[in-house]
């Protein structure tokens, strides 16, 4: 386990501090969380036990499972008795065992992929423990702490989000019995009594304006709106108990990545002013402004050639060829495409597309990516606004300080990808840069948080509400 923690720590982009430095630390707590986590399961196993194996003792012995098991190494669609069930007679301290197993993350399973989500999509989350062998659902969170750190506060907060998250996601009827938090740190269990269902409710609606507010604005938002008031840091009794101390503001600070952006730190570094940016061999480049990068645009045109793909998730995830006043235009769906096309629309209408981006064909080419946030409308010729087809994509030159770094792959129809990513500050605001596979520029594993760096000749584009700076053959990284 810690061999595989040590590989997930290098492989991670953003990774600081010294992995021998903590080793000699704290390397020997591990063993003490996972015995502490076994103990507090085996209460549970005990008090099974001693509940004559609970409420599901009868199905068990008749190979009746759960909708959703708990992960036992069988198939969740397994129909034999469990090879632990007795026949009859009281309930054996094996059966007892498989009868308190909580259902958790099937270690499996990929990472963040058994979520519990809300069917509008706006909010999901992943629970630790769901114990159920009373015949209720009891949530269990489990921290590799001792309750004592600042996070604490946010536990119960947390837990009535999970509360109310099965009882929204299981149509408002089904309530949880039971929310704890497992402080593995020094063993001790903190229940919280759940919250009613109006409590509930109130809970969503506040979660919901705070989401509409400040989470669906993702992109569109206004710093102005967010200014830096840190809050002071508390300290608590172990197993999350009373709180004993509070530290000044400027602790936060302290420890806060944005602090050389941030006004409230006392540690701003202004942004170097440049306007240009010099190479080694001394080609001089204008530098852009963020603002000046226009990531989605909108073309018009009659569509000659049609595709409407089915998506798997249902509808269409159209691809169309566009004969537009500049000449034809390949649009292709990224995931889904548009979230509606309207019945009608097929090769010989005229349309205008609002809210694609560009991106280069795999011959060089420029095409016009489709996602959530592009309409396509039907127009009459008389409509037409005269939106011209781009023919190149649009190149910009980027000076910025890495804030974090970004890394992924994995695999589709066309072979394996890779991606390389990063947010930078800018003078002007924040903007990620990102490359996929073989355009993954050279220098990008030197690349560490608070370089500054540069990149000259990226294209324009967008990323969901985010405007985006990518790399193709053309694009330069240098670390200044
Ligand atoms: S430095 Fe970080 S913690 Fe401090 S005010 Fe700014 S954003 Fe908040």
């Amino acid at each position: 386990a810690i061999a595989s923690a040590h590989e997930s720590w290098l492989a991670d982009a953003n990774r600081s501090g010294d992995w021998e430095e903590f080793m000699n630390a704290r390397g020997h707590q591990g063993p003490q969380l996972a015995a502490a986590g076994i103990e507090l399961h085996l209460e549970e196993v005990a008090k099974c036990l001693a509940a004559g194996g609970g409420a599901g003792l009868m199905d068990f012995r008749a190979g009746r499972r759960p909708d959703i098991p708990a992960p036992d190494g069988f198939p969740a669609t397994h129909d034999q008795t469990h090879p632990c069930a007795k026949g009859e007679g009281e309930v054996s301290l094996l059966e007892a065992w498989e009868l308190a197993r909580p259902w958790f993350v099937d270690p499996e399973a990929g990472t963040f992929t058994q979520q519990a989500i809300l069917p509008e999509g706006w909010f999901q989350g992943e629970y630790d423990l769901v114990y159920r062998w009373d015949g209720t659902s009891r949530i269990v969170d489990i921290k590799a702490s001792d309750g004592r750190s600042e996070w604490a506060a946010s536990y119960p907060v947390q837990m009535q989000t999970y509360a109310w998250l099965w009882w929204a996601s299981h149509g408002k009827d089904e309530e949880v019995a039971g929310l704890e938090t497992w402080y593995l740190g020094d063993g001790s269990r903190k229940v919280y009594p759940p919250p009613n269902t109006d409590e509930m409710q109130q809970f969503e609606d506040e979660l919901h304006d705070f989401w509409e507010q400040h989470i669906a604005t993702k992109g569109r938002r206004d710093i102005a709106d967010y200014p830096p008031q840190p809050a002071t840091v508390p300290s608590f009794a172990p197993g999350g108990g009373e709180q004993v101390g509070e530290t000044d503001s400027s602790e936060r600070c302290r420890q806060c990545y944005w602090a050389g952006e941030c006004e409230g730190s006392g540690r701003k570094v202004d942004h170097d002013g440049a306007t240009e940016f010099v190479d080694h061999d001394g080609s001089s480049h204008p530098l852009n402004n963020v603002s000046e990068l226009i990531p989605r645009i909108t073309v018009e045109g009659r569509i000659g050639t049609w595709k409407p793909n089915p998506w798997r998730f249902g509808g269409i995830a159209p691809a169309l060829s566009l004969f537009t006043g500049g000449g034809s235009l390949w649009c292709s769906p990224y995931k889904g495409g548009p979230l509606a096309v309207a019945d009608g629309i097929g090769g010989g209408t005229s349309v205008r597309i609002e809210g694609g981006y560009l991106a280069p064909t795999r011959n060089g080419g420029v095409q016009l990516k489709l996602d959530e946030h592009t309409t396509i409308s039907a127009i009459e010729e008389d409509e037409f606004e005269g939106h011209q087809s781009p023919t190149a994509l649009h190149r910009a030159n980027i000076r910025g300080r890495v804030m974090s770094l970004s890394r992924g792959e994995g695999e589709t129809n066309w072979g394996k990808w890779k991606r390389w990513g990063a947010e930078l500050a800018t003078a002007d605001g924040p903007i990620e840069i990102s490359a996929m596979s073989e355009n993954i520029p050279f220098a990008h594993d030197e690349v560490k948080r608070d370089d500054e760096v540069a990149v000259i000749a990226g294209y324009a584009t967008a990323f969901g509400d985010k405007k985006q700076l990518s790399f193709d053959a053309e694009t330069v990284l240098r670390i200044l």
